[in-house]
């Protein structure tokens, strides 16, 4: 892309977020590249990358999409310090880690095909909770090593609940334990436009020769290839070369492997036939925990800002289920009440993200909530709200009951009344139940993510 081009964008994001926004956070962006889709630009800090990235990272991508660009991430670094955040990570200079892994491939040498891995994205900054540790678990025991146990490992879930950052830790890890070993990650995507570049060039010895001389190859977002034919073939030969030399192979997907459309059954029954393990979407103490770990981070970067108490069990109850929102959150109360300088309270908190809570708190009814449920469920109404004790209808009852107080601004008294008059302690109760089964029924946990985002749609 020309500058001149990039400057006419620059005029239509200056229209999109304003001459503030403009001045202070796209103004100093430099465009560095635009590459397999991915265009990268130059930040000055990582903070400022982190910010971008979240607020206007996906308006950035729609604006030079409308510009004709092929445009299918966004990428922000600081020029010569790929951003460590992390305090371990910048202990241990994963970049450099990159580059001497990079240059120990004998023959490839710096051409390995791989995407940049986020230096954020470790183990050590992943926070484990029940409805991710068993995909934590299996990422554990292939960064490992060893010999290829669980081949391929199928790591699948929701957006924003940690498939990426996963697979960015096993790189990590591998390339820590063992430089000497081949690792590849990249996304569907990018493994497509450079098939389709190697098709161009006449370049295909090439293309197979660099991807099945790998150890480790990590495909990320592998949903992005159904449909894509000739993109599937060459991704099935691959994986079974690699798979007969007994190397390892990780892929993500937002869904099961059986439930992507557009994929040929070999290849299903081929991406099935090691690992599959699904990250669930999160609950409420692993957001916590996860909102917990961000703020020592930040503080770091903001030494003299404080918390309310209160406020990050608030985030946590109120935020979507995708880590991404709440992480975005998050980093805009600590920009905001840094910039005004004062203690993030309640009320800062509440001014300042007022978009995200709302969407989460828009004016969704009790009387919506026991609808949906016992549609749900198959029981009636009546049944749901009626004084019978049957597990068919306490269960879903209670079910109702957790997600009228999550969902909505009422109180239990409140709550309680809309349920057939039932008594505080009884709304309670029920509450802590489904809090409780939650952490141990994993149907549980994905009949209120659906209702949740039924209920939100
Ligand atoms: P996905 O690839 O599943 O869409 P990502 O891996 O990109 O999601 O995660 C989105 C964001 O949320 C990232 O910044 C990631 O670090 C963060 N995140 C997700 N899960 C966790 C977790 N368990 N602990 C810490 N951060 C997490
Ligand atoms: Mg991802």
């Amino acid at each position: 892309m020309t500058n001149e081009a990039w400057g006419e964008v620059r005029q239509n994001l200056l229209s999109a977020v304003g001459k503030n926004n403009y001045v202070n956070w796209i103004e100093p962006l430099e465009l560095a590249g635009l590459n397999g889709g991915v265009a990268t630009f130059f930040v000055p800090t990582n903070f400022m990358g982190n910010w971008v990235s979240r607020n206007f990272g996906d308006l950035i991508q729609k604006v030079l999409t409308n510009a004709g660009e092929t445009v299918s991430r966004v990428e922000f670094s600081v020029p010569n310090q790929p951003a460590p955040t992390a305090k371990k990570a910048e202990a241990e200079k994963p970049a450099a880690i990159a580059e001497t892994a990079a240059a120990a491939v004998p023959g490839v040498g710096g051409d390995l095909p791989g995407a940049p891995l986020d230096s954020r994205f470790t183990f050590d900054s992943f926070v484990v909770g029940k409805p991710n540790e068993l995909a934590h678990a299996a990422a554990r025991r292939v960064a490992e090593g060893g010999p290829a146990t669980f081949n391929p490992l199928f790591l699948y879930g929701g957006v924003g609940l940690g498939k990426t950052h996963l697979m960015h830790a096993i790189a990590w890890e591998l390339r820590n334990r063992s430089p000497e070993l081949r690792v590849v990650y990249l996304s569907a995507e990018q493994f497509m436009y450079r098939f389709v570049q190697a098709l161009r060039d006449k370049d295909m010895i090439a293309f197979k020769q660099l991807f099945r001389s790998v150890d480790v190859l990590m495909i990320d977002d592998v949903q992005f290839i159904a449909g894509k034919d000739a993109t599937q073939e060459e991704f099935f030969h691959t994986f079974n070369a690699l798979v007969d030399q007994n190397k390892q192979i990780i892929v993500s997907s937002d869904r099961a492997p059986t439930e992507i459309d557009g994929i040929e059954d070999r290849i299903v029954s081929r991406l099935q036939s090691g690992l599959v393990v699904d990250l669930h979407p999160t609950n409420y103490e692993l957001r916590l925990g996860i909102l917990q770990q961000k703020v020592e981070q930040f503080s770091e970067q903001f030494p003299n800002l404080d918390i309310q108490d209160g406020v990050l069990e608030f985030l946590a109850h109120r935020i979507s289920t995708n880590v991404r929102v709440l992480e975005g959150a998050l980093m805009r109360l600590f920009a905001f009440g840094s910039l005004v300088g004062r203690e993030i309270t309640m009320e800062l908190t509440q001014d300042c993200l007022a978009d995200v809570i709302r969407h989460s708190d828009r004016k969704i009814t009790v009387e919506e909530i026991q609808r949906k449920v016992s549609e749900h469920y198959n029981i009636r109404l009546s049944d749901l709200i009626g004084p019978k004790r049957v597990r068919t209808f306490a269960r879903p009852r209670q079910v109702a009951m957790y997600l009228s107080k999550q969902m909505t601004t009422r109180s239990l008294p409140e709550i309680g009344r809309r349920f057939g008059g039932r008594d505080h302690t009884t709304v309670m109760h029920g509450v802590r139940k489904i809090e409780e089964l939650m952490q141990q029924d994993s149907q549980i946990a994905d009949d209120l993510e659906m209702l949740r985002r039924a209920l939100e749609a």
